[in-house]
């Protein structure tokens, strides 16, 4: 089948595959646009049943791009990596310097940072090679750093909004909330919602990333496969994709669902099937957008840590004027997100306002 075909094909610009004999690299970069500027998304490092299921990830994931960078102003276009990971890969900081090749070849159309599997440090010998990399060690006051912390505190932020507008309260306290996946964000996630007064229902593959938190802060643990269906007000999916979907929808017992992870949404389709259960959903990439502004703030040079946190809290006025809009129009809120972000990328205004920001 050819790229064109691929049911996940949504004009991306350009699709680049690479593979490296010596590291063992195999990566995948999809640009879908560039619109209103370098494709900026992050890197994921997952182990994939198979060529076609990273190729599917990436192309949804670079599209996501594309829409959290319009929605959230940034003068960006979307872009992702993807690197197959498998026991034969050998040396990583060597695998991470022939990424850091890769990403260099495409000459600026894609800038890299973290995601799933990929830490600051894995970034710090990505830069050996690249200049078109963000997300590295945070310098004095400016920005930069690991974006997790940023994505969590939007998530956090528009967890606060979803709840107030689905549930009625100004505050977490006392609120069940689950939270799926532990990892970079997860667990940064939990702390704020811990501060706030909730109690919290938590699962993760990854034994180590459940005993961290087990040690710091008091949760209670469910199997992987009842998070979703756990008895909460709020779920939040911080692990990966497509768990909202024909399948767990109609078993899920929360009234909220706001999380970290992208492509939440196994289709279009199932944000009206959430709709339609009385599930207030909070479109992934409009409030997982924290990081991905630190980073390209970062990246422009142009500001501080206080400034970073001043545009992640603007963040939930967004969410909660498509959560308005929902109810005026009786739309589900993933298309209205996507009806806004698909405005921003074709309207002149928005692109000369990107253009204005590029980077020479
Ligand atoms: P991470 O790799 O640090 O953490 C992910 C965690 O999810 C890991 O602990 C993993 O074991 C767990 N996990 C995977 N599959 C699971 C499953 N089926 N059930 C339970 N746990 C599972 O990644 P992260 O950076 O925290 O990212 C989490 C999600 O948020 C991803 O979808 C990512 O694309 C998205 N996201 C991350 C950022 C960021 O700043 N890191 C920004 C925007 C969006």
């Amino acid at each position: 089948m050819s790229v064109f075909d691929h049911p996940e094909f949504d004009q991306h610009e350009s699709i680049h595959h690479f593979s490296d004999r010596a590291t063992g690299l195999k990566a995948i970069i999809a640009i879908h646009s560039t619109v209103l500027g370098p494709a900026a998304g992050g890197c994921r490092r997952w182990r994939y049943d198979s060529g076609a299921d990273a190729l599917s990830d990436a192309l949804r994931l670079s599209r996501g791009m594309t829409y959290k960078n319009a929605v959230a102003g940034l003068p960006f276009g979307g872009g992702k990596a993807v690197i197959l990971a498998d026991e034969q890969t050998r040396n990583s900081s060597q695998l991470l310097a022939a990424f850091g090749c890769a990403v260099d070849s495409l000459d600026g159309r894609y800038i890299t940072a973290e995601d799933v599997g990929v830490t600051v440090d894995d970034m710090r010998l990505v830069r050996r090679e690249t200049e078109y990399v963000s997300g590295l060690p945070q310098n004095g006051e400016s920005a930069g750093g690991d974006p997790s912390p940023w994505t969590a505190l939007g998530v956090f932020l528009s967890i606060e909004a979803a709840a107030q507008t689905r549930l009625g309260t100004d505050s977490l306290k006392g609120l069940r909330i689950a939270v799926q996946g532990v990892g970079s964000v997860g667990r940064h996630l939990c702390r704020l919602l811990h501060r706030a007064g909730a109690r919290l229902v938590i699962t993760d593959l990854n034994l180590r990333n459940l005993m961290r938190l087990r040690a710091e802060i008091p949760v209670s643990e469910v199997p992987v496969s009842e998070i979703l269906y756990a008895d909460v007000d709020i779920v939040a999916p911080c692990a990966l994709g497509n768990v909202l979907n024909a399948e767990t929808i109609p078993r899920i017992r929360a009234k909220v669902i706001a999380g970290a992870a992208n492509n939440q949404l196994a289709t279009d389709g199932d944000g009206a099937r959430l709709a339609e259960r009385g599930i207030l959903y909070a479109p992934d990439y409009v409030i997982n957008a924290g990081g991905i502004i630190s980073c390209a703030r970062e990246y422009l040079g142009q500001s501080s840590e206080e400034e970073v946190r001043a545009e992640v809290g603007r963040i939930p006025e967004r969410l909660l004027a498509l959560f308005r809009e929902a109810k005026a129009t009786a739309k589900p809120t993933n298309t209205l997100a996507d009806e806004l972000a698909r405005r921003l990328v074709s309207d002149s205004t928005a692109r000369e306002s990107a253009a204005s920001h590029r980077i020479a």
